[in-house]
């Protein structure tokens, strides 16, 4: 379904974020679980794309897989870094065929051999590519960065950067993953300031382990961790199940206030797993996201 037509549906936006497993064993753990996630009755789910293509035929083969075995909605993710024009729209013509409707369109972190190979600089060119190689077949996201971008400190800009992405045809923001709800909605108001007018929806991750937040600091360059959530953390740093339940009970904190502001769309970064995703619903009443959805 096209994203308009989700959002003409849908008060709230929910969806889950996967990555296309590395092994044997992580495909069958996921696609196993995938159920679980129906259960849940998202309005999308999206699958990452490694940037440069390294997961090219994976994220196609797992989109194939949700779109053809389950009842979800799959969007994947597209880097544009280290491609052609025309692989990009090999890329795109098969998702036409598997009657996918929308892109996620990324730019993807710079490759170490500096994109040679790379027809496009910026998400902002594959946009005008998804849209001129497919005749507007897809709707289209794009990233956006609450807490800054690292590749661009000054926030003004960056705004006219994002300003230039919604200028070349999109349907949706998805944000960055943030824990301090007021850093989010302090850049709502400047996307709002900066003539932004597009669906934003906030990117949620709740945290299942210390080493896990230590990972995610480095891909999220510019994520804060509230000194708050840290010192709750570290006090069980030795529970993993404590460090688990921190976690999941403060992202289920933002996500009440993020709901109690009337936020367009909450996406949530499983990272494959459904138990916090579960947990979180079950903390704000619901068993689905269609009880969540349109609340009267
Ligand atoms: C929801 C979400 C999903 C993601 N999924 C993936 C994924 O599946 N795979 C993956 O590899 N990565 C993913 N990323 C990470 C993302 O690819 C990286 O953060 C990347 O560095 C930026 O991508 P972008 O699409 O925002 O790029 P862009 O919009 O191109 O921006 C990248 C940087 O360039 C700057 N910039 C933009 N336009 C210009 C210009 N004209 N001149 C100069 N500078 C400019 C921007 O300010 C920014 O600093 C995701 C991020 C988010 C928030």
């Amino acid at each position: 379904m096209k994203m308009r037509e989700i959002l003409e549906r849908d008060q709230t936006v929910f969806s889950f974020e996967f990555f296309p497993p590395k092994t044997e064993a992580g495909w069958v753990g996921l696609t196993d679980r995938l159920h679980k996630f129906e259960a849940l009755e998202p309005s999308f789910v999206s699958v990452t794309y490694g940037a440069g293509g390294s997961t090219r035929f994976k994220t196609h083969e797992l989109v194939c897989h949700i779109a053809s075995k389950t009842s979800l909605d799959p969007i994947p993710h597209l880097t544009c870094v280290g491609h052609s024009k025309q692989e990009v729209s090999t890329i795109l013509q098969s998702y036409i065929d598997t009657g996918i409707d929308n892109i996620l369109a990324l730019r993807g972190d710079r490759l170490l051999d500096g994109d040679s190979k790379s027809d496009f600089r910026q998400a902002s060119d594959l946009i005008t590519c998804i849209h001129e190689c497919t005749g507007n077949s897809f709707g289209v996201g794009v990233a956006g960065f609450p807490e800054g971008h690292p590749e661009t400190p000054n926030r003004l800009v960056q705004m006219d950067h994002l300003k230039l992405k919604v200028d070349r045809g999109i349907d949706w923001i998805c944000s960055q993953l943030f824990f301090d709800n007021a850093a989010f909605f302090d850049w709502v108001e400047r996307c709002e300031l900066a003539g932004i007018t597009s669906p934003i929806f906030a990117g949620i991750m709740p945290i299942q382990s210390i080493a896990g937040m230590r990972r995610m600091a480095e891909l999220a360059g510019g994520a804060n961790f509230p000194a708050k959530l840290q010192k709750r953390l570290y006090k069980f740093q030795d529970d993993e199940d404590a460090v688990r339940k921190i976690g999941t009970s403060w992202a289920a904190e933002q996500c009440a206030e993020l709901l109690d502001h009337n936020v367009r769309g909450i996406h949530f970064f499983t990272m494959n797993q459904s138990f916090a995703t579960e947990e979180i619903y079950r903390s704000l009443g619901a068993t689905s996201s269609v009880q969540l959805r349109n609340p009267q």
